[in-house]
């Protein structure tokens, strides 16, 4: 008989037992007998999980007393070691296996061969099926299928039946119980506590045995079709990005979904009577099973595609299609995804969602910098992390250290709490600051100005009390767009931003694309190529050449400030002659305005972001034409030191105060002196304490800096004396210390000043 046929003939007449009016008792008796029959073994038994045991609920061929009496805990001989670790055993000689034990009440001791599947609901196991013969023979393959199939559908009956408690649903299996931490990739720093939230989330089978064998047929053809089309959709979307590792996984995303294998089994499945959702789930657990039996780390990692591609099948067909965002979270979330978009990530509530963990995920990925800018700490390259936690399941994410505690214990939330805590403090005493000016002790006014990107963005002016937006990154927008937002569009949200700043001033950056920010919509013949995108064809680069887009940009600007004052920053200038060819696309532009009468912008300012050291050499010529100059130390680091800023093997090596940064940031600024341009800094850097303390010592009087750390840098400038930590940067800088970092941070010590 083939595996199909036995199913099949099985679950025609499962179906008129579930169909039948009987007692839920007396159907498991005559479910064993079927099984008994078909599979022609003397005894057939359903074990179900009761106040944490396995309790023997129906039997074919043991003692008739032993029903209800006998029972097993998990993980207690054969039939506890399947449901413990969800797995088939296939036995000639249940003896010899280490876990075999002999239960005298049964009368089991003559039969010798012994086969077991779990019977799982919602990834646990609440029963166990089991077949026992007197001959020592293994089941055929096609047989312990056939078994597996019944399990499914078994797991329905039992459920609709209430035969296990909800208790017994309650229970964890071992691959999801107890505490656990995964390590990944430090992608946003913050901590973050919530209930783990599938992006995309599981669909629970409801139905398996089918009403209509070609109905569903018809119901998998159409999945399918819808699934290729989806495929193939895939790359050409900005939200999966592309380059090396998408292109990858697109292209094994393409293999699968257009194997002539997989959809014949799942015909085959759905052949032996069970329903679309049902037969591509029973086809999942068999690869599932053949995979666990193969180590290979390469094939585990393209199972974890097909597991993508079958989930993305079972929603199709069950027409459950929404994401976590569109169905509303209801509680505080932590994010659980392969790969999200930028915009997907959107799309969440922000007052719920508190922290994302990726399986892939790259510093530079579209996503993470949008979740940076949402202040959500996010973890990267979280191996396996959908397999290993569960919906609802509580989820600690710490983007300090870089790891994930899947149901944290209790002394480990504790901890958590108490850092939380002392976080929560500290922000009140900062939001306490927000009205208060940052002038030093000897009252120099430092300007406190914060980076954003997005439209949500400025309502932290309020809220924190910055004097400005000093770095608005415009390349955001383009990020989250799937297509090249047009003039108009930009112009709005300039225009809102500038409205929301109420008066405050807002540096607008043109935009930062192109390298590994490349866009699909931007077509490049040489950006995918770059073998050193951070030191490719992006930014004030790409502009230039794509002139339709910075004259887009340029009008959008000049037009979204009508009538108010605009600050326009160029990023990656490596020579003067690049600042002259940007401001003239802008003086076009306005030319063009102007004739037209449009209202034009009350002032023009323009400035540019050092962040290529060449441009340091040549400052001099540039300054007369600068109103301003922002100092880009995220890019000027990378490329002072030649180390590629988004590698994490690099993240730690070379430290920001060191006498080589500190010495180029002190050339820059006695460059300045005596132009009147304002300087300043718009990296991470000026928003860790003692950084900023360092840039202080320099002379840097204008920070911007994430919104997060305008309170704790406020607190800081109020204690420190700038003309005392000047002198001491000064004999720092004519012979350094062997450790600089170490000296600032005793020099602070010594005078109170907190800079961790
Ligand atoms: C920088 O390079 O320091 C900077 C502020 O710009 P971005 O991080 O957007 O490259
Ligand atoms: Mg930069």
């Amino acid at each position: 008989m083939t595996a199909v046929a036995s199913a099949r003939q099985i679950l025609t007449r499962l179906h008129e037992v579930m169909a039948s009016r009987t007692h839920a008792q007396a159907k498991l008796n005559q479910v064993v007998d079927i099984i008994g029959e078909a599979l022609d073994s003397e005894v057939c038994s359903i074990y179900l999980l009761r106040e944490g045991m396995l309790e023997l609920f129906a039997t074919r061929g043991l003692n008739q007393a032993a029903v209800h009496v006998t029972r097993l805990g998990v993980g207690e001989g054969l039939t506890g070691t399947i449901a413990q670790n969800i797995e088939t055993l296939n036995l000639d000689e249940a003896a010899t296996h280490p876990e075999f034990q002999y239960k005298s009440e049964t009368g089991e001791e003559k039969f010798h061969s012994f086969a077991g599947v779990p019977i799982v609901r919602r990834e646990r196991a609440i029963g166990v099926l089991t077949v026992q013969h007197v001959e020592p023979r293994k089941y055929a393959e096609v047989e312990i299928e056939a078994l597996q199939t019944v399990a499914m559908v078994l797991a329905e009956l039992i459920h609709n039946a209430g035969l296990v408690d909800a208790e017994a649903l309650g229970q964890r299996s071992e691959a999801h119980s107890g505490q656990e931490v995964i390590e990944g990739l430090r992608l946003v720093k913050g901590l973050a506590l919530g209930k783990a939230v599938f992006h995309q989330p599981r669909v629970h089978i409801e139905q398996t045995v089918a009403e209509d064998v070609e109905a569903e047929r018809e119901r998998v053809y159409l999945a399918f079709d819808r699934m290729r089309e989806q495929i193939d959709n895939m790359a050409k979307q900005a939200e999966f990005g592309t380059g090396g590792e998408h292109e990858q996984v697109l292209e094994t995303y393409k293999m699968f979904a257009y194997d002539e294998g997989w959809s014949r089994r799942i015909n085959e499945a759905i052949d032996s009577g069970l329903t679309a959702e049902a037969a591509i789930e029973r086809v999942q657990q068999r690869t599932r099973m053949r995979m666990r039996e193969i180590q290979d780390p390469l094939l585990q990692d393209r199972m974890h595609d097909l597991e993508d591609l079958a989930n993305r099948l079972i929603r199709i067909v069950s027409g459950q299609l929404e994401t976590a965002a569109q169905k509303g979270l209801s509680q505080d979330s932590v994010l659980v995804a392969k790969n999200l978009g930028p915009a997907e990530l959107l799309e969440y509530d922000k007052r719920r969602l508190k922290g994302v963990v990726l399986e892939e995920g790259s510093l530079t990925a579209h996503v993470v910098i949008v979740a940076r800018a949402m202040g959500v700490p996010v973890i990267g390259r979280a191996r396996n992390v959908r397999g290993k936690v569960r919906e609802g399941d509580e989820m600690l994410v710490d983007g300090d250290a870089g790891k994930v505690t899947l149901r944290p214990s209790s002394s480990v939330l504790s901890a958590f709490e108490a850092r939380f805590a002392r976080n929560k403090e500290k922000q009140a005493e900062y939001a306490k600051l927000r009205d208060v000016e940052p002038f030093t002790r000897d009252g120099e006014r430092i300007s406190v100005m914060m980076n954003a990107g997005l439209r949500d963005d400025v309502g932290m002016l309020a809220m924190t009390g910055a004097d400005g937006i000093g770095l608005y990154r415009t390349e955001f927008q383009f990020l989250v767009s799937s297509a090249l937002p047009q003039r108009e569009r930009q112009a709005r949200l300039y225009r809102d931003v500038l409205e929301a700043a109420k008066g405050k001033p807002v540096v607008f950056r043109t935009v930062d694309i192109g390298g590994d920010k490349t866009l699909p919509y931007i077509s490049s013949e040489t950006a995918k190529e770059d073998e050193n995108p951070a030191m490719g064809w992006r930014a004030l680069r790409l502009a230039l050449e794509r002139e339709g887009l910075m004259k887009a940009q340029a009008r959008a600007l000049l037009e979204g400030a009508a009538g108010r004052e605009l600050n326009v920053m160029f990023p990656m200038v490596a020579e003067p002659w690049e600042f002259d060819a940007a401001k003239e696309v802008f003086d076009q532009q306005l030319a063009h305005l102007k004739k037209r009468k449009h209202q034009l912008p009350s002032a023009i300012n323009y400035g540019v972001m050092l962040e290529v050291p060449s441009l340091a050499e040549t400052l001099d010529l540039l300054l007369p034409r600068l109103s301003f100059i922002s100092i880009g130390t995220n890019d000027l680091t990378q490329f002072l030191f030649a180390a590629d800023r988004a590698n994490p093997m690099l993240a730690e090596r070379y430290d920001w105060v060191s006498p080589s940064i500190l010495r180029f940031l002190r050339r820059v600024v006695q460059n300045c002196v005596g132009h009147p341009v304002k300087l300043g800094v718009c990296g991470e850097m000026g928003g860790r304490r003692l950084e900023a303390l360092a840039l202080l010592g320099l002379g840097i009087r204008r920070l911007s800096i994430t919104p997060a750390a305008v309170g704790p840098i406020k607190e800081l400038i109020r204690k420190v004396d700038t003309r005392e930590i000047g002198q001491a940067m000064s004999g720092w800088l004519a012979s350094p210390p062997a450790d600089m970092r170490a000296a600032l941070q005793a020099w602070a010590e010594e005078r109170g000043i907190e800079v961790e």
